[in-house]
């Protein structure tokens, strides 16, 4: 297939629109990592996104809307604390899991009577999503199991000759996916954490809970409220181990590690500069913040540039630590070492 690859420019947005009305398939930016877009209403279309992505079909995809009211066409019933949610951080890097109503079809919910919904805050995904005229069905634009895209040339690298078109819109801001919340059981439990943080949600005076997976060990004989938290994720080719703990007990281990790594060729995703010799390394930025807006890229990068393994310090778990290291945990297969 011939992929185009368009600009943020508004004829090419209006181009866009007119392919994902048409039952194409177009990646774009948004402000956590670029999506892989078609319209929601179009069974065959989603269908296209799960072969495109390899992705496992009992893996549901997000909707993404413009504006409150066609958020409010897609689902039932809103309760308060998610009113509450929807006024405080949409638009922005959070999506909520709602019951869903029959114009969405089970092909984009893979089935579910519920329906994860988001609306995006980078003018480009809103002016996509306008301009398509319908809700947008968009998981991350990687191949599944792949970190997600944060550069249009990680979404070309996957995607290039499996979609219709690309839009290249610069550098993903907030670098690692939304912040899902699920608001069909007793209490609002969130599932991913992401762009917005569970102190920012109690900060609005909502309640909710953390899902016990989002660190656990993954396993398979249970079904997860996310489908998608079972399948290995974020996975360059490099093996990953996170070292995590106090600053320099953590740099001291992975110089360990790499003397006894010594015959391969070993990276470190660093957040304090230490010089480690023998190795590759990349500075994931000083702060989560920086962490999360870097890491999926440093882990592409790792295997441009041949690495065989990586260590990645962690080490300062705030209230956006937690949705990288959820992130690294996964990209390590649970390969972690405290010290
Ligand atoms: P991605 O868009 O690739 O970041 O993946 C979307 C995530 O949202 C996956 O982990 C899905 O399992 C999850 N998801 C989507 N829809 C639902 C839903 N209705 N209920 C629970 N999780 C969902
Ligand atoms: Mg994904």
């Amino acid at each position: 297939m011939e992929t185009k690859i368009l600009q943020t420019t508004e004829n090419d947005i209006k181009e866009a629109g007119r392919i994902i009305r048409n039952g194409g398939l177009v990646a774009f930016p948004t402000e956590t990592v670029y999506g892989l877009g078609a319209s929601a209403f179009d069974p065959r279309a989603a269908k296209k996104i799960y072969a495109a992505k390899g992705r496992p079909s009992d893996n549901p995809l997000i909707v993404h809307v413009c504006s409150e009211t066609q958020l409010s066409e897609v689902v039932g019933e809103i309760p308060d604390t998610a009113a509450k949610v929807i006024d405080a951080f949409m638009p922005g890097p959070v999506t909520i899991i709602l019951k869903k109503k029959t114009v969405i079809p089970d092909e984009v919910t893979a089935g579910l009577d519920t329906v994860a919904i988001r609306f995006p805050l980078d003018k480009t995904a809103q002016a996509l999503i306008r301009e398509a005229g319908v809700p947008v069905a968009a998981p991350s634009a990687n191949i599944s199991g792949k970190p997600s895209p944060t550069k249009s040339k990680h979404v070309i690298k996957d995607m290039f000759g499996r979609i219709d078109a690309i839009i290249d819109g610069g550098d993903c801001a907030v670098g690692v996916e939304s912040t899902i919340i699920d608001f069909t059981g007793d209490k609002p439990l969130i599932l991913r954490p992401g762009g917005i943080t569970y102190d920012d949600i109690l900060n609005i005076g909502a309640e909710v809970d953390i899902d016990s997976n989002i660190l656990q060990l993954i396993d398979t004989d249970k079904t997860p409220k996310c489908p998608g938290m079972k399948y290995k994720h974020y996975a360059p080719d490099a093996e990953v181990t996170v070292v995590e703990g106090e600053k320099k007990a953590v740099q001291n281990k992975i110089k360990e590690l790499l003397t006894e790594n010594k015959n391969v060729m070993a990276g470190v995703l660093t957040m304090n500069g230490a010089d480690y010799d023998n190795a590759v390394i990349l500075h994931a930025g000083s702060t989560n913040k920086e962490y999360a807006r870097n890491l999926f890229s440093a882990l592409r990068e790792f295997d441009e540039l041949g690495v065989k393994i990586v260590f990645a310090e962690f080490c300062e778990q705030d209230a956006y630590g937690l949705a990288v290291k959820n992130r690294l945990y996964k990209a390590a297969a649970q390969r972690v070492i405290h010290v």
